[in-house]
């Protein structure tokens, strides 16, 4: 497997929701040894201390709406000024949107992105995985009814509850794929215009998507300088 990473790695994942970009995302921290920055697990975060502006995310996350794009950038932007994020990082669930995207452009201007991974799952195959999802509300920690914790809805990670999250419910699902499709996928000519966009099949075991996302990250790193 080819690893030639002496250079931080800034990636960014995105994919459908349910594709595995968390479960995913967090594999490829420990292997490249980059924070992992989800903006959903950042606004759920928020959404639990109850501050207005959680309550207010938590209004449209419950919703299967969309942040505003303002809301996010400035969230990203102080994130990737944090001393952990100045070497690389992993950035999963940013960009969401095309203004999203023409901004990280910008707040990385003197450290540019090197992969953008589209991990490709179709929207049949999210459906199905979506409903199934349970995730620990403490750490955020990914399960599914066909893989639950080992003790009764108790997570393994942390002992926290595992629960559905509210907006895995099928209307809110159907409500993110429809944005999905409309303000997230046009990111896709977007990155291939740049020459960034690395397309990864989702489908296959976790450990065998993780093998592929490895390998195909490692190769692109290499050739980047
Ligand atoms: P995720 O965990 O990535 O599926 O995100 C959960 C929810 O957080 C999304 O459905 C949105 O409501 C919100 N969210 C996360 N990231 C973004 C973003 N970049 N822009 C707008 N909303 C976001």
């Amino acid at each position: 497997m080819a690893d030639n990473v002496t250079d931080g790695a800034r990636l960014v994942m995105f994919g459908r929701q349910g594709a595995g970009k968390g479960t995913q995302c967090v594999r490829l921290a420990a292997h490249f040894g980059e924070p992992h920055i989800s903006t959903g697990d950042m606004l759920r975060a928020a959404a639990a201390f109850g501050s207005p502006f959680g309550l207010k995310v938590k209004e449209i996350m419950d919703a299967g709406g969309l942040v505003s794009d303002d809301v996010m950038i400035g969230v990203v932007a102080e994130r990737l000024d944090e001393a952990d994020a100045s070497r690389g990082y992993i950035l999963d669930g940013f960009p969401r949107t095309v203004p999203q995207g023409e901004k990280l452009d910008v707040i990385t201007a003197d450290r540019p992105l090197d992969v953008v991974i589209n991990l490709d799952v179709s929207e049949d195959v999210v459906i199905g995985r979506i409903t199934k999802r349970r995730v620990c509300a403490t750490c955020g920690t990914n399960y599914s009814t066909d893989s639950p914790p080992t003790h009764d809805w108790t997570c393994d990670v942390c002992g926290g509850h595992v629960v559905q999250r509210p907006d895995d419910t099928e209307e809110a699902v159907l409500e993110r794929l429809a944005l999905y499709a409309s303000e997230t996928l046009p990111l896709v000519p977007f990155y291939e215009a740049k020459g960034l966009l690395l397309p990864v099949d989702g489908i296959g075991e976790t450990d065998e998507v993780t093998d592929r996302l490895v390998e195909s990250i490692s190769d692109r790193l290499a050739t980047r300088r």
